[in-house]
């Protein structure tokens, strides 16, 4: 197919959504000779994608379905790697680094131990003299050596630009008015700006995926359940070496970053698309900070913000090809896990696109007709 107007770009693949998911989904179809154009109805990487955390561990994982174990560890493998060749190729370092996962309290200790155990995720539970700094609650205690943690605006930012460097062409600030279908194939997405036509199309919209199926897909059935989940997050403006690994107390965390700031969070809100920032969150998630860590008292929050995150009902994503729409496929729905689960989940997805061996075993991220 070539281009039929210079309004139209072409490519093979046109990738609608340019968050974690979206970006490092089209790393794996460049990786594998195809071209690619990502199109987001805002920034590229503005989204939840850049507000959350960045621990590479769901919260108490031996808790959640085991679709999202298989994904976890298989991106675990992938993270060290990803964020050195990004580093590498464009000078800006995702900071991924193991700064381990201290958790208070785990009722379940037996549990918790075996997951770690069969996923050969190294633990301590003899950890008492971790928390001599801290102000909690503890049974059970454990600590993760390993866990790592990455820089969330970073890795997107170096990944865009990696992606720009490889040929990927981003288009941003595109509003969808339509698509156009035609037996069961999108034949065009178009915008106010551009007619965008392609060979296969994937969805990667985070939060806003049922929005957009209501939207254009309205006329197929509707097989997917994703809602927006507000998460709040503070920043204390904290100097190096005040906290060295995250710890875990309840729902709620700190994370240290390299330079010695401090994140706590996080709020899980059922608000739709509401993202505006609350004082009551911040109170709370104040409270929480100085509570947990008193160390926190002598320095100030810097910043307070929320994001949308991609929430189903188990937390399972949807990665697969559209049951009804031929050259569609989806790749969303990651709730509190999508930084985790992302190296992973693009890789399956290119898989079943491509025509691959799937990575891993497909069936519970499908979506069902
Ligand atoms: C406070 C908070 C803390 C978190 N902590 C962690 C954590 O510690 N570890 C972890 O693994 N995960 C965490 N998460 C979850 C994680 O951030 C998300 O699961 C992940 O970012 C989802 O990525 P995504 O690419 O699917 O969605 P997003 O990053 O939201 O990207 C979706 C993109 O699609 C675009 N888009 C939407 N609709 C359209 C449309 N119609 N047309 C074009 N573009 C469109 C949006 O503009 C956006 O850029 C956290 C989330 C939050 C909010």
């Amino acid at each position: 197919m070539t281009p039929t107007h210079p309004s139209t770009p072409h490519s093979e693949i046109l990738i609608i959504g340019g968050g974690i998911n979206g970006l490092l989904t089209a790393k794996q179809f460049i990786e594998a000779g195809h071209q690619v154009s990502i199109l987001d109805q805002s920034q590229v990487g503005q989204e939840s994608s850049w507000a959350g955390g960045g621990i590479l561990l769901p919260l108490y994982p031996w808790r959640q379905d085991n679709a999202i174990t298989q994904l976890v560890i298989r991106s675990l493998a992938i993270y060290p790697e990803l964020s050195e060749d990004l580093r590498e190729s464009t000078g800006i370092d995702p900071e991924w680094y193991a700064c381990g996962l201290l958790i208070s309290a785990n009722p379940d200790i037996e549990k918790a131990t075996n997951w770690c155990k069969n996923n050969n995720i190294e633990f301590e539970t003899n950890c008492l003299n971790r928390f001599q700094d801290f102000n909690v609650q503890i049974e059970n205690p454990l600590w993760l050596p390993q866990i790592a943690q990455a820089r969330n605006p970073r890795l997107i930012r170096s990944l865009k630009n990696h992606l720009e460097k490889e040929g990927v062409s981003f288009f941003e600030n595109q509003s969808i008015k339509e698509l156009k279908i035609q037996n069961k194939k999108i034949e065009a997405v178009v915008t106010h700006q551009y007619t965008f036509r392609a060979e296969q199309f994937v969805l990667a919209t985070g939060a806003w995926t049922d929005k957009f199926l209501d939207q254009f897909l309205a006329d197929f059935n509707q097989h997917i359940k994703i809602k927006p989940m507000k998460g709040q997050m503070l920043l204390f403006d904290a100097e190096p070496d005040t906290l060295s690994h995250m710890i875990l107390a309840g729902d709620r965390y700190l994370i240290p970053r390299r330079d010695g700031k401090i994140l706590a969070g996080s709020t899980v809100e059922d608000m739709d698309f509401n993202k505006t920032p609350t004082e009551e969150a911040k109170q709370q998630l104040t409270q929480f900070a100085l509570d947990l860590f008193p160390k926190l008292r002598q320095f100030n929050i810097s910043h307070h913000w929320a994001g949308l995150r991609p929430g189903t009902k188990n937390g399972v994503p949807y990665v697969g090809l559209h049951p009804e729409i031929n050259n569609l496929s989806i790749n969303a729905g990651h709730f509190r896990n999508g930084l985790v689960m992302a190296p992973a989940s693009a890789q399956l997805l290119a898989d079943l696109v491509l025509n691959r061996k799937p990575c891993v075993n497909p069936e519970p991220y499908q979506i069902k007709p």
